[in-house]
């Protein structure tokens, strides 16, 4: 086997989904489950969906197709662009849209396709990232009729996401005022939304305490079995969560990061030499600990900023990286370290989006 690579488990997957499924759905609420951080790894969503999930979403179209023979419904989780109408429709049973020249598009293409699209409609509650603003009632009405009254498309839900892009955190307020605009939408036209998909992993919190709105029937979900359920609690920003007083970063054993030692000498810990900039443009200060036995890996920032990764043996200390070499010091470590070992490290949200997108070989175990 080539080194670096990345493990994942696929049965800790498909657990963690079980476990949060059956949280949700005692809540009364649907699950969406998102792929889009593996960047359309057919294993990690085959193995979401013998975790009981009914329906996985991507965010890039092209990555839809690779999921297509999966026996599930799949979601684009962003607006389709007009140059990707065709495919959508396609590969996509469900997409979140917000403007009215989409969902014409969709409506135009589903007929050719003899298919029915359905649209979850997004509205921007505060946010300042995807769906129609929230006080613009005339647009929100237009675009709920159109999708209602437009052949080929059917009418998935009323959307809406938090803790994204503003930071916004999913309250019960803003839940209560998006339940609000759902009903005052349904009693003027005489219909019913069959989901209000009411956020993301970030309002797993108002579940867990009780007081998201009942009305709340659907939330699209990622995080939360990719990482584990506790993940959430608190959770700051993508791949971060408070644990106590502390943000730390959440990483899981699901996912590790192996990468082999091509070079193991003894060094000084402060450079001989007058002192520039290091590869990024960078000045840097360095104290003396003496000589230490120091390791350098065969990946580096072209592949994850070394912030997000954490080294399994805890006596590993990481000392940096420039764009294809990644050091550590293995001075204090128990293990005999040699030319050749592999070094674990775990993964961050932040490093697993990294490295699914990279060039980076992927290996699956526990697959069942
Ligand atoms: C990424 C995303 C989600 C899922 O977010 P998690 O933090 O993984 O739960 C939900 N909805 C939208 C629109 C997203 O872009």
């Amino acid at each position: 086997m080539h080194y670096p690579v990345l493990e994942i488990d696929l049965e800790k997957l498909r657990h963690n989904t079980e476990i949060e499924l059956e949280f949700f759905h005692r809540h009364g609420i649907e699950i969406m489950g998102v792929n889009k951080v593996f960047n359309g790894i057919a294993e990690t969503a085959a193995a979401v969906v013998r975790g009981g999930m009914k329906v996985v979403a991507e965010s890039i179209t092209a990555n839809l197709k690779k999921l297509k023979d999966l026996p599930c419904e799949k979601a684009l989780l962003r607006s389709p662009g007009l140059s990707e109408i065709e495919d959508v429709v396609r590969y996509a049973d469900i997409s979140l849209v917000s403007e009215i020249g989409t969902i014409e598009a969709l409506s135009k293409e589903a007929v050719r396709q003899n298919r029915v699209h359905k649209i979850l409609l997004m509205i921007d509650m505060g946010d300042i990232r995807e769906g129609i603003w929230f006080e613009e009632t005339e647009e929100i009405e237009t675009a709920v009729k159109a999708v209602l009254e437009l052949p080929g498309l059917a009418l998935y839900g009323l959307g809406t996401n938090y803790g994204c892009y503003g930071t916004v955190l999913a309250t019960e307020k803003n839940a209560r005022d998006f339940v609000e605009l759902a009903r005052s939408l349904e009693r003027k036209y005489s219909f019913r939304f069959p989901y209000l998909s009411g956020g993301n992993c970030s309002s797993y919190h108002l579940v867990e305490k009780g007081i998201l709105p009942k009305e709340i029937n659907h939330l699209r979900i990622g995080a939360q079995h990719i990482y584990g359920i506790e993940y959430v609690e608190g959770r700051y920003l993508d791949g971060y969560c408070h644990s106590g007083k502390e943000i730390e970063k959440y990483t899981s054993d699901a996912y590790i990061l192996k990468a082999e030692i091509i070079e193991l000498r003894r060094k000084p810990t402060v450079p001989v030499g007058e002192l520039g900039m290091d590869s990024f443009m960078r000045t840097k200060t360095f104290s003396d600990r003496g000589v230490r036995k120091q390791a350098i890996l065969s990946f580096g920032l072209q592949e994850v900023p070394c912030e997000s990764i954490h080294p399994v043996d805890e006596d590993i200390l990481v000392l940096g990286q420039t764009s294809n070499h990644t050091i550590i010091d293995v001075e204090d470590a128990e293990r005999e370290y040699r030319l050749g070992d592999i070094v674990d490290f775990e993964v961050d949200y932040t490093a697993l989006m990294l490295l699914c997108n990279s060039g980076i070989d992927k290996i699956f175990i526990n697959q069942k």
